[in-house]
């Protein structure tokens, strides 16, 4: 039995409900191998965890995303070695400094990144290709909106769609405005403008194709009403809250509008999932260059100065923990 460090929750709540704790942990089992984690990549979702929004069984490790070096292989395990560089965005417990893990979540990194880039973008960067090629493939003359464009999925689905069409973001202050232009949004609004009426003007009176909406509940009516007839209204988050419910004839009165709700679990779960949206996440990034923007960076141990950094709209795209 060896001892990791681990950010842990008995209770819901506030990010004082956080706390830096030893971790007893076993030899890895059949099917799974010991990671050193080397970058912790912070993500909303660990808020909801956090708070209670998506349900989990306590006490909990908190965290989903991390990159680290494999240190031991538990029995019948013959697809890594100690020494590979690996990432995962599927596995709870990532705000630690080594765990135990089934290698079916892990995938190998690519020489030409490193493990910092990978924690920083696996899971982002595997949002945004579900968002853009598996939800609703896009045409090259379709314009889009996105929420939230200075953040940490926006720094990967922006560029990627910038290099194919026309993107207007959303943001709630100047300097973000600034890094979402940088990112490659033609137009940038702010959020406490009239959302809906700039994209609408934007796009010549119609409306938008796609709005790709990680706000939620105080977005979610700007996103229809800036929609073209049977334009889609992707609600991937609830960084406000959650969406209220729609009614099936507000959409028709939208225009025959189209909603969806995907959940990056249901896309890259099963193994063959994965692999593919690993090796177009990989492609894309060697053929377009990304660098994934790195915000900030906290140390494992101050996870909490991290959630209220994230929860106040304070930070720009990816955070990483560093164990
Ligand atoms: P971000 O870095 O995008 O941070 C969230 C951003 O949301 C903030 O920076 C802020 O941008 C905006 N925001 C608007 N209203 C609020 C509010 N009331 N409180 C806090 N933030 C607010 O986070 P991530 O990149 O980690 O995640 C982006 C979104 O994508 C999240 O909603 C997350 O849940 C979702 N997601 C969904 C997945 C899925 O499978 N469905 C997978 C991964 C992420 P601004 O200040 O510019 O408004």
């Amino acid at each position: 039995m060896s001892t990791a460090k681990a950010i842990q929750i008995k209770a819901h709540g506030g990010p004082e409900v956080m706390e830096y704790v030893d971790m007893d942990l076993s030899p890895p089992g059949p099917g799974e191998v010991r990671l050193r984690h080397t970058a912790i990549g912070l993500n909303f979702i660990d808020v909801y965890m956090r708070t209670g929004l998506y349900p989990a069984k306590l006490p909990a490790i908190l965290g989903r995303e991390a990159a680290g070096l494999v240190e031991a292989v538990g029995p019948g395990v013959n697809t890594l070695k100690s020494g590979d560089r690996v990432v995962y965005s599927g596995l709870g417990a990532a705000y630690s400094t080594e765990r135990n893990a089934s290698v079916s979540s892990l995938v190998q990194i690519p020489d030409d990144v490193t493990d910092e880039q990978a924690a920083a973008i696996f899971l982002k960067g595997l949002t945004a290709w579900m968002l853009l090629s598996e939800v609703r493939p896009l045409q090259a003359d379709e314009q889009i909106l996105v929420w939230a464009a200075a953040g940490g999925v926006a720094s990967v689905l922006i560029p990627r769609r910038a290099m194919a069409g026309r993107v207007m973001g959303v943001v709630s202050s100047d300097e973000k405005a600034a890094v979402a232009t940088q990112l490659g949004c033609e137009e940038v609004v702010l959020a406490s403008d009239d959302v809906a009426a700039r994209a609408r003007e934007w796009s010549g009176g119609r409306g938008v194709a796609v709005a790709y909406d990680s706000v939620g509940k105080t977005s979610a009516e700007a996103s229809l009403n800036a929609l073209r007839p049977r334009g889609w209204f992707v609600s991937y988050g609830n960084a406000s809250g959650p969406v209220d419910p729609i009614a099936p004839l507000r959409l028709s009165q939208g225009g025959s509008l189209i909603m969806t709700r995907p959940g990056l679990h249901h896309f890259a779960h099963e193994r063959p999932d994965l692999e593919r949206g690993s090796a177009a996440l990989w492609a894309f990034l060697r053929e377009s260059g990304l660098e994934m923007r790195i915000g900030q960076r906290f140390g494992l141990a101050d996870a909490a100065e991290a959630h209220r950094a994230l929860e106040s709209r304070q930070t720009t795209g990816a955070t990483i923990l560093q164990p």
